[in-house]
C-alpha cells in the first residue's frame, strides 16, 4: 500500500482534473441512465394511449439525454486521455532525471532489457493509473449513490435491495476475481519483462550464440517465456469473463429481487414507474462492469511501482556540491593515498596511489590487465567515488567541482567509442551542442575523417555499425577536438585497432595532445619514449616508475612486460 501512496503523491498534481473526469464519467453514465429511464417511461406510458402532449416530457427527457450522453462520453475521454499524457510525460521526466546520476554505478546491476522494460513498460502500465485504477471506482461509487438515492424515494426495501447486490458487484466480485488472478500481472509483467532481455540478448550477442550452438537453446528459453506468457493470458481471459457473467448475473439477481419487492405494488397503479425502475436497475451495474479490472491493475501498477522505485531510491553514487568551485586555470593533478574497493569486492582495485601530474606533462599508466587503470579513469570521471584517499586538481579536491563540468574538462578517448544511432552530426555535437557546421568539419578534418564533412547527416548505424573500428575511434577523436577540453585522458583508445589505423590514430592523438596534460593509460608499451613519466601499475599500487630508459634498466615489471610484447610481435 506504501508504494500506491507514493504512487498517488506522483499524480497529485492532477487532483482537480481526475476530480473532473470522474464527474463527467458519472454524467455520461449518469445520463445513459436517465436515457433509459426516460425510454421506458415513454414506451409504458404510451401504451396506456394518452393524449400525445402527456408524452412531452418523456420526450424532452430522451432528446436531453441521448445528447448529453455523447458530449458527455466525448468530453470525459478527452480529459481522461488529456491526464493519461500529462501523467505519462510527468513520468518519464521524473525517471530520467532520477536515473541519470545514478549512472553507471548504480545501474551496474541491472540488465539493459530489464531497464528497458522499466522505462518503457512500467511506465507505460502507470500512466493508466487514473483511466485504470482511480477513475472507474469513483465513477461507479456516485452511479450507485445516485440509484441508492433515486430508489431510497421511491422504495425503501428497493433501496436496501440494490445497496445489496451493489455491494456484491463492486466489493465482492471484484475481491474474488482478485483471489483467483493472484499474480497474473505480475506473471505477465515478469515474462514481458525476460522477453526484453532475451531479446536484446539475441540481438547484441548473435554471432556468440551462432559460433557456440547456443542459438537453439536460446530460441527455446524465449519461446518458453512466450508460452508461460501465454498460459496467464488465457487464465486472464477466462478469470475476465467469469467476472463479466457473475456481475451480470448480480444484475439479473438485482432485478428479481427487486420485482419481487414491488410488483405488490402494481396494485395501486404503479406499472410506469416499475417500468422506468427495472430499466435504470440493469443500467445501473454498468460501471461495476470494470472494476475487477481496476485491481488487477492496480497490483500490476504496484509492481511496475516497485519496480520504478527499487532504481529511484538507490542512492547516487555521487553528488554534485551545492555550490560548487569554478573549474580552475591551473590544472595541476594530484592523486594522495588514493584507495578504491568496487561494493562486494574483498580486494582493493587501487590501493594508496599517489602521483602527481603537471600542467601540459605527458604521463603514461601501465600495467597488466587487471591492475587498476581503467578505474582511475572512473575515479577521474566520477563515475565512481574514492572510499579513501583524494584527487585534486589545480588544489582542490575533484568532489568540490560540478561532475558535469568536470567532465567537460577532461577528454576521454576510451577503448569502446559509444555511437548512438542517430547522424554524424548529432554525435559529434553531443560534445559540443553550439558547434556549427564548420566547427564539425574542422574537427572531421582533424581527426582524419575529412571524407566525413559531406556526410554529416549520414546515420551511423545501430551502435555505429555503419563504420569501421577505426573511424569509430575517429569520431570519438574529433569529440575531443570539440570539446578542447585541457586535460585528455587515452583510456587503451588504440587497443582495439589494427597495427596500421592504430599507427595512424596514434600519430593524431600526439598531434592532438600537444600542449595540454595528457594521462595515456595502456597495457601495451608502444613508443613508449615520448612520455615524460611512466607509472607502472600492479594490483593497484605503483611498482615502478620512471622514464621508459630507466625503467628498461630497472630490469622489473616493466621491462619484463616489454620484453614479452615485442618477442611475441617479433615472433608473429
Ligand atoms: P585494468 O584497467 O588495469 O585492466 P580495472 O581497473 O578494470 O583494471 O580493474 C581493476 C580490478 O577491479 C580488477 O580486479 C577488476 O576485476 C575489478 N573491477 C573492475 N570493474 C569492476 C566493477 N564494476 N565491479 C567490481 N569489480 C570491478
Amino acid at each position: 500500500m506504501k508504494i500506491f501512496f507514493r504512487l498517488i503523491a506522483l499524480v497529485k498534481p492532477y487532483f482537480w482534473w481526475m476530480a473532473l473526469a470522474a464527474l463527467i464519467g458519472f454524467a455520461t453514465t449518469g445520463s445513459g441512465i436517465g436515457l433509459l429511464m426516460t425510454s421506458a417511461y415513454i414506451i409504458a406510458k404510451a401504451a396506456l394511449q394518452p393524449p400525445t402532449g402527456s408524452l412531452q416530457f418523456g420526450i424532452i427527457g430522451v432528446q436531453l439525454f441521448s445528447l448529453g450522453r455523447g458530449v458527455f462520453r466525448y468530453a470525459e475521454r478527452l480529459i481522461s486521455h488529456n491526464i493519461t499524457f500529462r501523467i505519462l510525460a510527468k513520468l518519464r521526466l521524473w525517471f530520467y532525471d532520477a536515473i541519470e546520476p545514478l549512472a553507471p554505478a548504480r545501474l551496474m546491476h541491472f540488465k539493459s532489457g530489464d531497464l528497458l522494460q522499466r522505462v518503457v513498460d512500467d511506465i507505460q502500465s502507470l500512466e493508466n493509473i487514473y483511466t485504470r485504477v482511480l477513475g472507474p471506482p469513483l465513477t461507479a461509487l456516485l452511479v450507485a449513490a445516485l440509484m441508492w438515492f433515486l430508489l431510497g424515494v421511491y422504495s425503501l426495501q428497493a433501496a436496501l435491495l440494490i445497496l445489496f447486490f451493489h455491494t456484491l458487484a463492486g466489493i465482492a466480485v471484484p475481491l474474488l476475481t482478485k483471489q483467483l488472478s493472484r499474480g497474473v500481472a505480475i506473471g505477465i509483467m515478469n515474462y514481458k519483462a525476460e522477453q526484453q532481455v532475451l531479446a536484446l540478448d539475441l540481438f547484441q550477442g548473435m554471432g556468440e550464440l551462432q559460433l557456440y550452438g547456443q542459438l537453439p537453446a536460446h530460441l527455446a528459453a524465449m519461446q518458453n517465456a512466450e508460452t508461460g506468457k501465454l498460459q496467464l493470458q488465457r487464465k486472464n481471459a477466462i478469470i475476465e469473463g467469469m467476472h463479466e457473467s457473475l456481475t451480470g448475473l448480480l444484475m439479473n439477481g438485482a432485478l428479481i429481487a427487486i420485482l419481487w419487492v414491488l410488483i405488490p405494488s402494481l396494485a395501486t397503479g404503479t406499472g410506469i414507474s416499475l417500468t422506468i425502475i427495472t430499466l435504470a436497475v440493469m443500467a445501473s451495474f454498468e460501471p461495476f462492469l470494470p472494476l475487477p479490472s481496476t485491481l488487477k491493475h492496480l497490483e500490476a501498477d504496484q509492481h511496475a511501482g516497485e519496480r520504478l522505485f527499487e532504481i529511484l531510491d538507490a542512492k547516487p553514487e555521487i553528488v554534485a556540491p551545492t555550490t560548487p568551485l569554478l573549474f580552475p586555470a591551473d590544472h595541476a593533478i594530484k592523486l594522495d593515498r588514493l584507495s578504491f574497493t568496487y561494493p562486494g569486492s574483498a580486494t582493493k582495485a587501487l590501493d594508496r596511489l599517489t602521483f602527481t601530474v603537471l600542467p601540459g606533462e605527458h604521463i603514461a599508466i601501465v600495467g597488466p590487465s587487471g591492475a587498476g587503470k581503467s578505474t582511475i579513469t572512473s575515479l577521474f570521471m566520477r563515475f565512481w567515488n574514492s572510499s579513501e584517499g583524494s584527487i585534486s586538481i589545480g588544489g582542490n579536491n575533484i568532489n568540490l567541482y560540478d561532475p558535469e563540468e568536470l567532465r567537460r574538462n577532461i577528454a576521454l578517448v576510451s577503448q569502446k567509442t559509444y555511437l548512438f544511432a542517430e547522424t554524424i552530426r548529432e554525435n559529434l555535437t553531443l560534445a559540443a551542442p553550439d558547434a556549427t557546421d564548420n566547427d564539425l568539419k574542422k574537427a572531421l578534418t582533424a581527426a582524419g575523417l575529412n571524407h566525413f564533412s559531406s556526410k554529416l547527416d549520414e546515420w551511423c548505424g545501430q551502435h555505429g555499425m555503419k563504420l569501421s573500428g577505426g573511424e569509430r575511434q575517429r569520431i570519438a577523436i574529433a569529440r575531443v577536438l570539440l570539446q578542447s577540453a585541457p586535460i585528455m585522458i587515452l583510456d587503451e583508445a588504440t587497443a582495439n585497432l589494427d597495427g596500421v589505423t592504430e599507427k595512424e590514430i596514434t600519430k593524431t592523438l600526439n598531434t592532438l595532445s600537444e600542449g595540454k596534460t595528457l594521462i595515456t593509460i595502456t597495457h601495451r608499451l608502444k613508443a613508449m619514449e615520448q612520455y615524460d613519466r611512466i607509472l607502472v601499475l600492479e594490483k593497484g599500487r605503483i611498482v615502478e616508475q620512471g622514464v621508459h630508459a630507466e625503467l628498461m634498466a630497472g630490469g622489473n615489471l616493466y621491462r619484463r612486460m616489454w620484453e614479452l610484447q615485442h618477442t611475441v610481435e617479433i615472433i608473429g
